[in-house]
């Protein structure tokens, strides 16, 4: 498939709101978010192999089999390529540099799972456009899509429809993972949207697709539930708010919470106040700009 060495880097994702409009009659369910990437990267090397797809990683709770996202993209593009009669390939090695924490609604998976996408097609002279490698993604979970153009975007139906969003202003991310993963299938299982609905109609929510305001749109409605067996959500949320945050929040099902600051300094600053926190002693902590 390749014929020397690649390296790409995979950045992590916030959920700058959240909402869940609906289950469809097949379980998936609808929703409206703004999601942005970050400058939090996995790092992949993809080296030519005899054959087959091998994964490297070395993170306990990352599969090293076909199940692995980035195998699973790697397998699904030479499949494409080969029905569009491009050269086809014997095999692959992607060795993974996991930095972006593991079932922490960062989407790491989906964003490693889209860097080999990408990588494979910029190598072989781009035989797949944007919209079709996005197809090709969306075959793998609903958030790949996603990272394949880069940049911000406002996500609907079921996180497939994608429309870029460049009207953000470049934040500072701190993101607090508490080092407990979440299961994203048992978030929205224990969602009950009857009171998501309740809850919206009191939070008044106002988007008008262009101007992102921190304080009135910084909202997920899965928070909620993440927090009913991860009470440290609310605890990292009130510590960022205490520590200069212009606003803090849980990404996607969690379990990590971020907080948006004007500028490097003072998302520093609020690093070391938290530092010095007993808590924090069991949180991992990332300083990461908005990639708007
Ligand atoms: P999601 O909402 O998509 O579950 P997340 O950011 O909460 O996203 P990920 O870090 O993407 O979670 O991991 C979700 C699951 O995907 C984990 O259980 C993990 O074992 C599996 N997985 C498969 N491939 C990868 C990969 N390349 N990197 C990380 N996790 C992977």
């Amino acid at each position: 498939m390749i014929t020397k060495p690649l390296c790409v880097q995979a950045p992590a994702k916030i959920n700058l709101f959240l909402h869940v409009t609906g289950r469809r009659p097949d379980g998936f369910h609808e929703l409206v978010s703004l999601m942005c990437p970050v400058a939090l990267y996995d790092t992949l090397t993809l080296t030519p192999a005899n054959q087959d797809i091998h994964v490297i990683c070395g993170h306990p709770d990352v599969p090293e089999d076909a199940s692995n996202l980035a195998a699973r993209a790697a397998r699904l593009f030479m499949e494409a390529a080969i029905s569009e009669s491009f050269p086809s390939v014997s095999g692959l090695t992607i060795h993974i540099d996991k930095k972006i924490p593991v079932g922490a609604g960062l989407g790491g998976g989906s964003s490693d799972a889209a860097a080999v996408l990408t990588a494979l097609n910029c190598h072989r002279a781009r035989p797949l456009s944007t919209p079709a490698l996005m197809e090709l993604a969306g075959r793998l979970g609903a958030d790949v899509p996603f990272f394949i153009p880069g940049g911000a975007a406002l996500a609907s139906g079921i996180g497939d429809r994608l429309e870029p969003f460049p009207h953000l202003a470049s934040w500072t991310a701190l993101l607090v993972y508490p080092n407990v993963a979440v299961s994203t299938a048992w978030v929205y299982k224990n969602l009950n949207l009857r009171l998501t609905k309740d809850e919206k109609k009191l939070s008044n929510f106002h988007f008008d697709g262009r101007f992102f305001n921190i304080d009135k749109h910084l909202v997920n409605d899965l928070e909620a539930v993440t927090q009913t067996v991860l009470p440290v959500v609310g605890e990292i949320k009130r510590l960022l708010l205490a520590n200069g945050a212009a606003g803090a929040m849980m990404t996607g099902s969690g379990s990590t919470v971020f907080g948006l600051f004007t500028n490097a300094e003072r998302a520093t600053l609020s690093q070391e106040a938290l530092c010095c926190s007993p808590q924090s002693q069991d949180w991992t902590l990332f300083m990461a700009d908005l990639l708007v």
